[in-house]
């Protein structure tokens, strides 16, 4: 998830189990918009972020071992399809067209409509991001993303993300490769499922985003529609690069150096461990600006082959 704090963004960490805990981070005492945080199942837990509260009432951390359960299951559902000549050859990484659905989450008093140019604008950042369209250091995943409809909705409650279990459930389109996009005002930027836990929770699967994160929207420094591309890399099971802090083991990609904590800003040289690397505070599944965001990285783009595959596909 991608909080939307004045400053610093939230730290996400994963897990599984139940329910998405995070945290804000960093920041003054009156930061307020966290940026993002992980759905149900899965956790954020920012170190040291516990210090800042935030936690939601059902949301608990994401342990090493329950990662390590995710990383697991994973590998085993790959060499059980592989075996079954199931997905791309070895070597190969799996591409997509993913159909997206919008939701545009309005108020009862039309608060929160944004304009079909804004959401044509939002499928071109997502475009353009996964393609490895801002860097020539960029891996081009392979994904692209069709627009498949846009729904208009006007709910109080909604409109806040109130009774979100209800309305994921009550609006969602498509199957297990369809991406969901409910554009809400809530004090995040933005909340992600785990492709992992799509089997047990195919109602409420896709993202959540804040509304004015869109292009052309009104949030400073995050409104160039890459919350939008920062979720979409959870959907397709990346880490924040800070997961895990200043271990080996870290985001679970060997190419994207260690971070000990979310980047805020910009913020060029940062290096927050003594592992080899500065920060990949370029990269989308940090927490930098939006204009200092440019790349997903070879490992990722693997890494989203490879969770495609297994959970996706
Ligand atoms: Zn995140």
């Amino acid at each position: 998830m991608r909080s939307l704090i004045t400053r610093p963004r939230l730290l996400a960490v994963l897990l599984t189990g139940t329910a998405l805990a995070f945290s804000p981070l960093g920041g003054t005492a009156t930061a307020k918009l966290p940026l993002d945080q992980l759905d149900s199942l899965n956790c954020i837990t920012p170190a040291g972020a516990s210090a800042k509260g935030g936690r939601g009432p059902d949301t608990r951390e994401m342990s090493p071992a329950e990662q390590r359960a995710v990383e697991a299951q994973t590998a085993q559902i790959l060499r059980d399809k592989a075996a079954r000549g199931v997905g791309v050859p070895k070597g190969a990484l799996a591409t997509a067209t993913v159909p997206v659905y919008f939701h545009v989450m309005r108020a009862a008093a039309g608060n929160g409509d944004v304009t079909d140019s804004q959401i044509s604008q939002q499928m071109a950042v997502l475009n353009k991001t996964f393609a490895g369209g801002e860097s020539p250091a960029a891996a081009n995943t392979g994904f692209t993303f069709t627009l498949a409809d846009t729904f208009r909705y006007n709910n109080n409650q909604w409109h806040q993300d109130k009774q979100s279990s209800t309305y994921r459930k009550q609006t969602r389109k498509g199957g297990a490769n369809a991406l969901n996009i409910w554009l809400v005002d809530f004090s995040y930027l933005g909340i992600a499922t785990f492709p992992w836990d799509y089997s047990r929770s195919k109602g409420v699967d896709g993202i959540r985003v804040h509304f004015d994160s869109l292009p052309g929207g009104s949030i400073a420094n995050y409104n160039l529609g890459e919350t939008a591309t920062h979720e979409v890399g959870h959907w397709l099971g990346l880490y924040h690069t800070f997961q895990g802090g200043c271990t080996a083991t870290n985001d679970e990609v060997a190419d994207t150096a260690a971070q000990s904590s979310p980047t805020n800003g910009c913020p060029d040289g940062r290096d927050s461990c003594t592992l080899p690397g500065l920060d990949p505070i370029n990269n989308y599944m940090d927490y930098s600006y939006d204009s200092c965001y440019n790349q997903f990285s070879p490992g990722q783009s693997t890494r989203i082959s490879d969770m495609w595959t297994a959970y996706r596909a």
